[in-house]
């Protein structure tokens, strides 16, 4: 079988892998992609409800969670999220923001998949779908794998193959195999940006309000996170529980400020004083939805006139309102998360260069790093900056 020869292979044909692949062939390199998956960018294709959130103008490395918070910074320095959107201008691709920084293309993530495909192919990248990796190894020069179309060669090997979310869109934890192979260490893994489930009696509690939605500050430990909320059959949802679901883990409390940016206790005095005749459920259906503020009534907060409470129980109520504990379950795992929490271990990974410093010639990109982005394009960035640093030395 003919021998296909490169100077970089690049493992998996996401966002990370063919970004790695169009910087180093921009650089001359003679790169090959290979992915086992029967199409590319999977997930940018589903990404941003259709429309990808490619970037967000205001990262920083504080945007994500890693054991060394410090690892992501050399590369994100020197791809920023100006030079992602220039290249997005240069294709003409329309674009706008919704909120808090956040890029979305204003027709479809198809259009992110053909830049990064078109930019592949002016850099004489070859990619080639529908390739399993069979066995990998280490040879005079480089790196020698056999694969289900044939035995690829290369001076340098790429693993841009994600973390573990969705499966079904073509995640595998081969990227975690290959970095423990070579002597990394793999953090454990969990399912991030990710519904969270509730189970008996708060579960029951919240029965029948699936579909209802409001804006709160979420918090968990020190995170908090003031976004839209949504309830599900199975428990919470919405941007800030998916935010907040990076920071949780079993055991812990979450808090819910349901009323963020009002005193809850100066407000209900306020309706004692104006509107005592009230039922609470009424005045509070004003400010939240209403079947939602029927059923605090009911189950926590007391469900009478305002006037019949005392200041005690305003306090109680306003604390409620404020700071209404939550103790989830667990969460919607792999199945529906956006991101994998973990990873390969930063600790003996150059920051600069993505490169193993166990394994010369072995570099890690995108999210099959310890290196996971808040909601909001951030994760992208990842994938844009870490590919480019690889890109810039393999
Ligand atoms: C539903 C959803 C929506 C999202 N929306 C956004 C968003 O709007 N903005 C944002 O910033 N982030 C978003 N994300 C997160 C973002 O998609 C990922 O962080 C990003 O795709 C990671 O890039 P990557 O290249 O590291 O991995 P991936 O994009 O997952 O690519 C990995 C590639 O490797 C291939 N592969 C895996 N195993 C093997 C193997 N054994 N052999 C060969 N190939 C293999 C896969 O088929 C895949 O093509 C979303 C994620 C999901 C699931």
């Amino acid at each position: 079988m003919a021998v296909i020869d490169s100077d970089v292979l690049v493992i998996g044909a996401g966002a990370a892998g063919l970004f790695a692949a169009l910087t180093a062939g921009q650089r001359g390199r003679r790169v090959q992609v290979i992915d086992h998956a029967n199409k590319v960018g999977k997930k940018i294709l589903m990404s941003g409800g259709g429309r990808c959130n490619f970037t967000n103008t205001g990262t920083t490395a504080a945007n994500y969670l890693s054991a060394n918070p410090h690892f992501c910074k050399s590369a994100l320095a020197r791809y920023t999220p100006a030079d992602f959107i220039a290249l997005v201008e240069k294709h003409r691709i329309a674009y706008h923001e919704k909120e808090l920084g956040q890029l979305f293309c204003d027709t479809s993530s198809k259009a992110i998949v053909r830049l990064l495909l078109d930019e592949c192919a002016q850099a004489g990248v070859q990619v080639r779908t529908d390739t399993a990796v069979e066995a990998i190894e280490t040879i005079a020069d480089g790196w020698q794998l056999r694969t289900s179309n044939g035995v690829y060669t290369a001076r340098s090997l790429i693993v841009a193959t994600g973390g573990l979310s969705v499966p079904t869109m073509g995640a595998t934890g081969f990227g975690y195999e290959i970095a423990k192979r070579y002597g990394h260490s793999v953090l454990p893994t969990r399912a991030g940006l990710v519904p969270l489930t509730l189970s008996g009696k708060p579960l029951e509690r919240f029965d029948g309000l699936s579909g209802v939605a409001l804006e709160v500050e979420a918090q968990c430990g020190k995170a908090s996170f003031r976004n839209q909320l949504l309830i599900t059959h199975r428990g919470i949802s919405g941007p800030a529980i998916l935010q907040i679901s990076n920071y949780w883990q079993p055991g812990k409390e979450l808090r819910l400020d349901l009323l963020p940016g009002t005193d809850a206790l100066t407000w209900l005095q306020q309706m004692k004083a104006e509107r005592g005749a009230s039922e609470l459920r009424t005045v509070l259906g004003e400010i939240l939805p209403k079947r939602l503020a029927q059923r605090l009534c009911e189950q926590w907060l007391g469900d009478k006139p305002v006037r019949q409470f005392d200041e005690r129980q305003l306090q109680t109520a306003a604390s409620l309102l404020n700071d209404f504990p939550l103790t989830a379950s667990g969460t919607e795992g792999y199945r529906t998360a956006e991101v994998t929490l973990g990873g390969v271990d930063t600790a003996k990974v150059s920051s600069a260069s993505m490169e193993s410093k166990l394994q010369p010639g072995l570099f890690l990109v995108g999210e099959v790093l310890d290196v996971t982005g808040w909601l909001g394009g951030y994760n992208f960035q990842w994938a844009w900056a870490s590919g480019h640093a690889a890109g810039q030395a393999a």
